[in-house]
């Protein structure tokens, strides 16, 4: 890992709430692991995982706060779910707090939550490693996509999207029209 990255983390380790820590940084292994195996550059993956939350660093009032502030403009959904927030705040903070440069670094975090149609390798990969990442919580569907990312990571990710769609609807809660468009693209896509 480079300074750099060493540096962002001792950062992080103090701005995110412990739990979040962990995740973040199983994330940031999980999306290097796949990177190997899918042939992605595995230090961006490793960045993309270490900062993909890093918006989450305070509480969603204080992050729409921020978002006006740094005048990203945020979608009626993403008002309506302040747990999409994050992504894009966490995009504009790689780039101008943490200094990163790269385009599809800071992609891959703005799409992480939602996904979208026709993603890079690397957004598919912040995507499903931040599902399948060891700390998450054992989900019905989970073992499975687990079990076919390292084969078929176009079929992980609509699996999950799926879940995800179902769980927001199952809970009465709005789903993100992005999160419906790419359970559909990657579906065309089995
Ligand atoms: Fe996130
Ligand atoms: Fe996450």
């Amino acid at each position: 890992m480079t300074e750099k990255l060493i540096d962002i983390r001792k950062n992080l380790s103090k701005k995110l709430k412990k739990e979040r820590f962990e995740h973040t940084i199983g994330v940031m292994y999980t999306a290097a692991s796949l990177a190997m195996c899918y042939g992605e550059d595995i230090e961006k993956a490793l960045t993309a995982g270490l900062l993909h939350d890093c918006g989450k660093f305070c509480p969603a009032k204080e992050q729409i706060r921020l978002c006006e502030k740094y005048a990203i403009s945020l979608s009626e959904s993403e008002l309506a779910m302040p747990a999409l927030i994050h992504a894009k705040l966490g995009a504009y903070l790689a780039e101008n707090k943490y200094k990163i440069k790269d385009r599809e670094i800071l992609d891959a975090i703005t799409w992480h939550t939602t996904g979208r149609p026709a993603m890079t390798m690397l957004e598919k990969i912040l995507y499903i490693a931040d599902y399948i990442e060891p700390n998450r919580k054992i989900i019905p569907g989970l073992e499975e996509i687990r079990g076919i990312v390292f084969q078929d990571i176009d079929r992980a990710i609509y699996l999950s999207a799926k879940r995800t769609v179902r769980y927001l609807e199952d809970g009465g809660k709005s789903v993100d029209p992005m999160t419906v468009s790419t359970c559909e693209y990657y579906k065309k896509e089995e």
